[in-house]
């Protein structure tokens, strides 16, 4: 049986005109499920006892199950167990603006980068739309909070799920849905290229990460399977169209290696291959991982790569560290549950 949430209000309408019902109708169901948040077609009042049973036989409303919850000051961890078991990762970020919320967008991550627990467990599948949106909806619940924003940047490349991410992200931009707003919304991709020609062209203005981590292709090409794919030159080019087409800044994300690319070297290299662009640069503390062994970069190296971008002139900021001490790293949760 199909979730509900896999659907925009586009097929709902489809789906209650092929049934010969009206169309309208369906946006009193999509209002039942995303502002009264009542997901039994029964309890859907204005709804025809007719039309709620064909509802339930054609489509499951069932939520992911909350399996584990780690909660650390402005972080909640949430491991899910979806309908086939496989299990998924979502963190709950607490800021003063709102709160925002990271998503998975695959059960693994194929992309093998060297320092990554997702990337360690190979992908099982992609996610469905309606999963990541069933992530927002059960932490909006658990919260008794809304969500203000949403980063794809849990387990899995959201670039190696295109399609489904698209369809996620204009679920939950739908005015008569979850309605958060576009530019709160942030994909992040280690760099599969045609995708991110793919998303310049989109009508819809969300936000792009790049996770690059490297100023250069050797160096790349050794913590980032996909740079071999797609180089720096190529990928740069990519990134530069997107700015080219949306007037949209780029975040470019860059994860702390202790010994591997935290050296000054590194920070030049980096501010001159972005120098000029609309584009920012997010420092990752680096989460440690039993199973990995590189380390986190320590503060004194930290702050002499932001102070040498600074001095080039290169926008950055160093990321809050958010819930270390909770396996918060993408994909550590779910690693350590599977190999248990
Ligand atoms: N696959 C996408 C999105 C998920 S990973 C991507 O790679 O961009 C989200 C971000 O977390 C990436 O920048 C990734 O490099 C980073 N990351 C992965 N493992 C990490 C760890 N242990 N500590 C800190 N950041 C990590
Ligand atoms: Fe996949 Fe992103 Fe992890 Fe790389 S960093 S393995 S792309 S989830």
């Amino acid at each position: 049986m199909e979730s509900i949430f896999n659907l925009l209000l586009s097929d709902l309408v489809e789906y209650f005109i092929s049934v010969n019902e009206k169309p309208f109708k369906a946006k009193q169901v999509y209002d039942w499920l995303y502002k009264k948040r009542i997901f039994n077609f029964q309890e859907m009042s204005n709804i025809s006892k007719s039309l709620q049973d064909k509802l339930s036989e054609h489509f499951s409303t069932d939520m992911l199950i909350l399996k584990k919850k780690q909660t650390s000051d402005l972080t909640n961890k949430y491991l899910f167990e979806l309908s086939d078991g496989n299990l998924i990762e979502a963190v709950l970020m607490r800021h003063d603006y709102g709160n925002s919320i990271c998503v998975s967008s695959q059960v693994g991550c194929n992309m093998g980068c060297s320092f990554c627990e997702s990337g360690r467990l190979k992908k099982v599948r992609d996610l469905e739309p309606g999963e990541i949106v069933r992530q927002i909806l059960m932490i909006e619940e658990d919260i008794n909070e809304r969500i203000s924003s949403v980063v794809v940047m849990g387990i899995g490349e959201p670039f190696d799920n295109y399609d489904n991410i698209m369809k996620f992200i204009r679920i939950i931009n739908d005015p008569l849905g979850i309605a958060i707003g576009a530019r709160h919304i942030t994909v992040s991709t280690s760099g599969i290229v045609p995708r991110i020609y793919d998303y310049a062209n989109e009508d819809i203005q969300t936000n792009l990460a790049i996770s690059l981590h490297a100023p250069n292709n050797e160096l790349r090409s050794k913590i980032m399977k996909v740079n071999k794919a797609y180089d720096i030159e190529t990928l740069m080019k990519a990134i530069e169209d997107y700015i080219d087409k949306t007037n949209r800044r780029v975040t470019i994300e860059y994860v702390m290696l202790s010994g591997i690319n935290d050296s000054p070297k590194e920070a030049s290299e980096l501010a001159s291959l972005i120098k000029g662009l609309n584009v920012y640069v997010n420092l990752i503390p680096y989460n440690e991982t039993s199973h990995i062994e590189y380390k986190k970069s320590n503060n004194d190296t930290v702050m002499a790569f932001y102070d040498k971008l600074k001095k080039c002139g290169i926008n950055v900021t160093v990321r809050r560290e958010f819930g270390g001490k909770i396996d918060a790293a993408c994909g550590q949760l779910r690693a350590s549950e599977v190999e248990k």
